[in-house]
């Protein structure tokens, strides 16, 4: 008899055996069905063996085979087997975590054909149109190319102005063909002779056969996106795929589509959240049998199964949303080093910003650092000022000195971006008489005062309530916004400049499809403008015509008792001000600070963000902090307050583990989120592989933990946040 070890999609450290009926075909990463404590489940196969320790009267059949081919190949298992330990993360978890949706529920890797929208010979000739959204779509389709129905809806476009173009026999609908582009000649859109930097950096890269990391420092504007493309070039004439790895891909379609522009016959693919469950088997598919030449996805394409990848590029490295922070919470670049060193093949991260760990990386030689110091096309650099707050009558959040730098620029026909991380008018509501504090029910936090929707919403729980009339505690109707959020600074500003349109970018603003792109459809026409917004605006968008940039929550960066709080403000400062003066001009950057002498700011505006990091490198290595260290968080939560800390406090050993150090139980910094009581166990090793062996240890002793039934609890390896 033969006996099948299979992972299940549970939570447990453990895989699981059946029997193998002698008229079944297994190989290693097809998926079977199985029973499961009365459930009828679908596994992936992991080995056959002859032996077992589970009691014959115990081993039950695998019940069916589900497919022929493997859904997971060896090159992904083994991927995948590394995941599962590096983040001590259950394997069946991890593998499930990685298919797509279709085929995690057991259904047929090739049911699906998926229609894109095409140009027809009539609409590649771009006759002019009335309507301005059909003509948007042709620009588009000629710009972009073939692209999926849902695309073209997350983009924006009704299905009316679809309909309408099919009407006209300007488009068609067609089932995608698959072409042989490994094969065929590469053709080329216009390409920029590169300048000396970016020709050095190409060379570099070009001249790497297998695996290596480079890191590309490299300020906004300074033709990153180029390098990647000339990079690139290499990788497809020689028929093999790659792997662009972006923060998110609504927020930027403009990237996308000089991808697009550039390898017009190539098979580009999306990845993102915005696919339906089809469409991303669909792409899958693809990737596996080698028929896209590229995908441009975000983190999850980490697991895409290529048939022959042949570089790896990851946008905007040090962007936070690489970090998945929940289930299998995994870092998209993290992951890329690994693959691309599996798989023998170049690496590429660009960032203007590098994150510490990836900086420390390159400082130590273990990725090559290259550098683009200079702005592709102006001489200009930035200039920085500092706004001294102290002492400053306010109005609306802005000192006498922004509003007049602001006026100045408008009248010059230019663009303010103007950069608040809180969305919502207030962040919370106060009582004049009695020093009340609205507070939602569930969080310990304030529930932010929405203006527009006049509702108090919590940004943690998504509760909503009335604004109330009085104030709860002492009956006085004196209740006040307190703080700032983008709402307020919009109002402000559209009273302030009367003729001035203000354009405001966050999440509240762009919730509804095709609002962001019409949004930056009205900035790229030009002239006087405000632009008010949280971090969607500081993501990788080119606006031309912003020459001020002003920001005004620098100080609570400062002052945080998050390690990471000055590495992230300092970030989020240098890329904002990217946005400014990206043709013709410098720009200038206004930052408005109680604490204009302190000295981490005066390193970042007089020696750039380059320096910061080098220096708050240092202050980490004193402090022993990652990289310097590792760190892992255990956290916990729970409506009862006691289940929580008893069971993190079970966790915490009574003799000390060797080259391990412990901190807690203490609070998450929200102790309180939709009625849990949250609390965590830091644990910090030097070691990695110290720290990996200590938790795999502690998740068997979890998993054999009576009270761990009635916690939620996790472990969260390198985490981005406490
Ligand atoms: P980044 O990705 O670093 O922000 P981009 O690659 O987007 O920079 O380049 C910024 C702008 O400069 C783009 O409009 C790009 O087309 C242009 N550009 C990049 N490299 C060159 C070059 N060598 N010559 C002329 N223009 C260039
Ligand atoms: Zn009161
Ligand atoms: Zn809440």
């Amino acid at each position: 008899m033969l006996i099948l070890e299979v992972a299940l999609k549970l939570p447990l450290h453990r895989t699981f055996d059946y029997l193998l009926p002698a008229t079944m075909h297994v190989v290693t990463g097809v998926r079977v069905t199985v029973n499961f404590s009365n459930r009828r489940c679908t596994a992936i196969a992991l080995n056959i063996k002859k032996r077992t320790d589970v009691p014959q009267e115990k081993l039950k059949q695998v019940i069916a085979v589900l497919d022929e081919q493997p859904v997971l190949n060896q090159a992904q298992l083994h991927f995948l087997h590394f995941v599962s330990q590096y983040y001590c993360h259950p394997i069946g978890d991890t593998l499930f975590t990685a298919l797509p949706a279709v085929l995690r529920d057991g259904g047929h890797p090739d049911k699906t054909q998926i229609p894109v929208v095409r140009l027809t010979e009539k609409g590649q000739t771009l006759p002019t149109l009335r309507a301005k959204k059909q003509q948007a779509l042709l620009f588009q389709l000629y710009e972009g190319g073939a692209i999926k129905l849902s695309e073209l809806k997350a983009l924006g476009f009704a299905s009316q102005t679809i309909k309408a173009l099919e009407a006209k026999a300007l488009i068609i609908q067609s089932i995608e063909h698959d072409s042989d582009w490994a094969q065929n000649e590469l053709h080329l859109g216009d390409k920029p002779r590169l300048n000396d930097q970016q020709a050095t950096i190409c060379s570099a890269i070009n001249v790497q056969v297998g695996y290596r990391t480079f890191l590309i420092e490299g300020v906004t504007g300074s033709g990153k996106t180029e390098v990647y493309l000339q990079s690139l070039e290499n990788i497809l004439k020689a028929g093999k795929q790659a792997l662009v790895l972006v923060p998110e891909i609504g927020l930027t379609p403009q990237t996308v589509n000089r991808f697009k522009k550039r390898f017009t016959d190539l098979p580009i693919d999306l990845w993102h959240s915005n696919l339906t469950d089809n469409e991303r088997l669909h792409t899958w598919r693809r990737a596996e049998k080698g028929l896209s030449a590229l995908v441009i996805g975000t983190r999850s394409a980490i697991f895409l199964p290529f048939k022959s990848l042949g570089m790896i590029i990851v946008d905007e490295e040090h962007d936070n949303s690489f970090k998945q922070q929940e289930g299998l919470r995994y870092h998209a670049r993290d992951l890329a080093a690994f693959r691309a060193h599996q798989i023998n093949c170049p690496l590429l991260l660009g960032t203007a910003t590098p994150a510490l760990e990836t900086l420390h990386k390159a400082i130590n030689n273990k990725y090559q650092l290259v550098t683009l110091s200079k702005r592709a096309q102006t001489q200009h650099d930035n200039q920085f000022h500092l706004v001294d707050m102290k002492g400053q009558p306010e109005q609306g959040g802005f000192s006498p000195m922004s509003l007049h730098w602001i006026e100045k620029t408008l009248n010059r026909a230019k663009q303010v971006v103007v950069f608040l991380n809180r969305r919502g008018f207030a962040p919370t509501l106060m009582c004049h008489e009695c020093g009340w504090l609205n507070t939602c029910k569930h969080c310990s936090t304030s529930a932010t005062y929405h203006k527009n929707m006049n509702r108090l919403v919590c940004h943690h729980c998504g509760e909503q309530d009335f604004v109330p009339r009085q104030c709860p505690d002492c009956g006085s109707t004196q209740i006040m916004p307190t703080g700032l959020g983008t709402e307020q600074l919009e109002s402000f500003l559209t009273e302030r400049f009367a003729d001035i349109p203000v354009t405001r970018i966050d999440r509240d603003s762009t919730r509804r499809k095709g609002s962001l792109e019409s949004a930056l459809e009205d900035i790229n026409q030009g002239g006087a403008r405000i632009l008010v917004g949280t971090q969607m605006l500081a993501k990788g968008h080119h606006f031309a015509d912003v020459s001020l940039v002003v920001i005004l929550d620098v100080d609570s960066g400062l002052y945080s008792c998050d390690f990471r709080a000055t590495e992230q403000m300092a970030q989020l400062i240098t890329q904002v001000a990217g946005r400014a003066g990206r043709a013709g001009e410098a720009g200038t950057v206004l930052l408005q600070t109680h604490f204009p002498e302190h000295p981490l700011l005066q390193d970042l505006i007089n020696n750039g963000y380059g320096d910061f990091a080098r220096y708050a490198l240092k202050e980490r290595e004193e402090a022993m902090l990652p990289p310097f260290a590792h760190l892992a968080i255990i956290r916990a939560e729970a409506t009862n307050i006691n289940t929580v800390l008893q069971f993190l406090s079970d966790l915490v050993p009574a003799t000390p583990y060797p080259g391990i150090q412990l901190l807690g139980p203490i609070p998450a910094p929200l102790e309180r989120i939709a009625g849990k009581f949250r609390y965590q166990l830091h644990i910090h090793a030097q070691q990695r592989t110290v720290l990996r062996n200590y938790l795999s240890q502690l998740a068997r002793y979890i998993s054999t933990h009576e009270s761990a039934n009635r916690v939620r609890w996790s472990i969260d390896v390198d985490p981005m946040d406490s």
